[in-house]
């Protein structure tokens, strides 16, 4: 028991800590500056920040979300991806424990959280992203016992279907639906599940972006023709694919049998 509450605290510790690097690939992408240079800063003074001004989840409670030097706030955004980031280490931890499939999902659900984040804030899922990411899930797919070509199927059924609603989409209304992102981020996604996921993926993904469409049209102005962000809800579904996509799959077959 002891050991178990050991293993979540360490994987915990160490989600907060990539969660700490998505940050700074968010907000340096949304601003176009480069990873590496210059050093974490306030983007409202230049403050470059200290060792213990950088510590994941305890500097912005300890600094009440404020910059030390010249107190203006500091996004919630920050304080949201260290914490999910952790989060989805731990349940990863409690489903696969620390197997080779821990380190892919948790690596590739780092990519889902960036591009989450960024298209929520500028309606963008990069390619810088989304291209990288659907090769490492190609490659990554039969180590997580997906097969090479149903984690083909996966990519071309995902990306294919959502061509074909984006086509739908332009031919009905006469303009653009949805991005060119979402397409490589469903290839991505199928690629990494094969295809029987896909099916999950889309329709929960729906759900989500239902409700999340409603409390975001709220938040905004009820201006619709402002795009609603569809990559966060696809990234959210997936990864709840990973967590218990199987376990339902085969749930729901022994069910019709
Ligand atoms: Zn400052």
């Amino acid at each position: 028991m002891d050991h178990q509450i050991y293993l979540y605290l360490v994987s915990f510790v160490l989600g907060t800590c990539l969660g700490s690097f998505y940050n700074v690939c968010i907000y340096r992408y949304i601003e176009q500056e480069s990873i590496v240079h210059p050093p974490s800063h306030c983007p409202n003074c230049g403050h470059y920040l200290k060792w213990w001004e950088n510590i994941p989840i305890l500097s912005y409670i300890f600094l009440r979300g404020r910059c030390s030097s010249c107190g203006s706030s500091i996004s919630i955004r920050y304080l949201v991806v260290e914490l999910l980031s952790g989060i989805w280490s731990v349940l990863l931890v409690i489903k696969y424990g620390f197997s080779v499939s821990y380190f892919i999902f948790l690596g590739i659900g780092g990519i889902f959280i960036i591009l989450s984040f960024i298209d929520l804030e500028i309606f963008i899922l990069p390619d810088i992203l989304t291209i990288p990411g659907s090769i490492l899930c190609l490659l990554s797919a039969p180590l997580i016992g997906v097969s090479i070509i149903n984690s083909l199927i996966g990519a071309l059924f995902g990306s294919g279907f959502f061509l074909l609603i984006q086509k739908g989409y332009k031919f009905l209304k006469g303009r653009e639906g949805l991005g060119t992102g979402d397409i490589k981020l469903m290839f991505m996604i199928g690629a990494l599940l094969g295809g029987e996921a896909i099916p999950f993926v889309v329709f929960l993904g729906s759900i989500f972006g239902l409700i999340g469409g409603l409390i975001f049209l709220r938040s905004h102005s009820q201006d619709t023709s402002n795009p609603i962000p569809f990559g966060p809800f696809l990234c959210a579904s997936a990864m709840v694919y990973i967590l218990i996509g199987r376990d339902l799959l085969n749930w729901y077959l022994k069910f019709i049998r």
